[in-house]
């Protein structure tokens, strides 16, 4: 789960990690307020999405020469037409594809003035077995790039699990951001404090870029992305909280309601498959044929009638889906339910596109009889290489 920047810096400060002073705001008005309360003399007015590159990224709605969607204002009046500017329009970045993402909120901090701009992230490191952090002195650029052009300027350090974080590691960062006198010191309580949030919180990343040296020769955290471990959410009600809706995809949302995994892609054929191996191999085999999947979807073992049925609207109801695949291999999961299941969806909501159905296990007869019995236009499958080139000739023929 992501949360906005905002909702970070306010959960680093409690941490006691050094940001800028802000007031997040929904619309021209709050904006306005929150620069005269703040006083000024510069502001950043930042649009809140769940995405990075918003700096260099361009609103749809003005033209192509017109300012990001993080700007330096000079005065309230800056504030108020910047704010007018992003809120209600849409942001196209780097990280958002072209369709772009609408701007609901937007957070007005305290201008820094800025002497050197950092890299720094922490994440799950699963070779190790450890939080790792990433840094680089290139801060403030996309970081994908630094690795491609510049791999040399990117160091990882890792914090022993067993021992907690020393400040060693903190001190060895510095150094590879080539910190020196005060900030020496403050890199080793910040890198410390950001790995108590990042432990106690259960992140799974942690990215803040820049961080900044101020003019004063100071760290501060200019910019804080952070994704939660999903798996972690029923421990922390304080961090659910902060989700911002509007910013996921309503599918995955309708998905999570149901304890589907589903993940939606953005290719033509939708797919329903039980064991979430089957589900990525079944992904494959669609993109070896030539055709993308609109989705990642496994229905779990012991799925209810219920449940496949809600899992099949979801995937009817993306406009993208020309075709789908079912794909199950009955083990704990029979092959009837699912077959009830589809059947229940599709009386339900209706079935405009083609239907591809492979089952095999337990209760495969049931399954294919109450399909052929249901009179459904589906076309049966032996095997997945047999289901997959059936679906992908079957969307190119419609
Ligand atoms: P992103 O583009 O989504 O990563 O948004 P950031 O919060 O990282 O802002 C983009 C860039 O705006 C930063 O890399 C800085 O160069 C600049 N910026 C952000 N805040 C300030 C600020 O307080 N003062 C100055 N001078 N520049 C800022
Ligand atoms: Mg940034």
């Amino acid at each position: 789960m992501n949360i906005h920047e905002y909702q970070a810096k306010a959960l680093l400060r409690d941490y006691g990690l050094p940001v800028s002073r802000g007031i997040p705001a929904f619309t021209v008005d709050e904006a306005v307020k929150a620069a005269k309360d703040m006083g000024g003399p510069l502001w950043v007015v930042k649009s809140q999405i769940h995405a990075g590159g918003r700096g260099k990224g361009k609103f749809k709605e003005l033209p192509a020469d017109a300012k990001g969607g993080v700007r330096l204002a000079k005065s309230v009046d800056e504030v108020k037409a910047f704010a007018k500017e992003m809120l209600g329009h849409t942001l196209v970045t780097v990280q958002t594809g072209p369709a772009g993402k609408q701007v609901n909120r937007l957070y007005i901090e305290d201008g820094s003035d800025i002497a050197r701009e950092l890299y720094l992230s922490a994440l799950v490191d699963r070779a190790t077995g450890s939080v790792g952090f990433v840094v680089s002195t290139e801060g403030g650029m996309d970081i994908e790039t630094v690795a491609h052009d510049t791999p040399e300027k990117i160091h990882t350090f890792h914090v022993d699990p067993a021992a907690g974080y020393q400040p060693y590691v903190g001190r060895n960062i510095a150094y590879a951001l080539g910190l020196e006198g005060k900030q020496i010191k403050q890199a080793v309580k910040l890198v410390g404090d950001l790995y108590r949030a990042f432990v106690e919180k259960d992140m799974a990343m942690l990215e803040i870029n820049p961080l900044i040296v101020s003019k004063e020769g100071d760290l501060r955290v200019l910019d804080a992305k952070v994704n939660f471990d999903s798996n972690a959410l029923f421990r922390h009600p304080e961090i659910v909280a902060l989700r911002d809706e509007t910013e996921e995809d309503a599918k995955e949302i309708e998905a999570s309601k149901y304890d589907l995994a589903y993940i939606a892609l953005d290719g033509t054929i939708g797919c329903m498959v039980n064991g979430a191996g089957l589900a990525m191999a079944t992904l494959d085999i669609i993109q070896l044929y030539g055709e993308s999947p609109a989705n990642f979807l496994d229905v779990g073992g012991g799925a209810s009638e219920e449940k496949v049925t809600a899992a099949f609207k979801i995937i009817t109801s993306d406009p993208q889906v020309k075709g789908i695949l079912v794909n199950i291999f009955g083990g704990i999961m029979k092959c009837d339910i699912i077959a009830r299941g589809v059947l229940a969806a599709v009386t339900a909501v209706g079935l405009k596109v083609p239907l591809v159905v492979r089952l095999t296990g337990t209760n495969e007869e049931l399954g294919k009889q109450i399909i052929r019995e249901s009179g459904l236009n589906v076309i049966p499958a032996d095997n997945l290489d047999d289901a997959a080139q059936k679906i992908v000739k079957a969307v190119r023929g419609a």
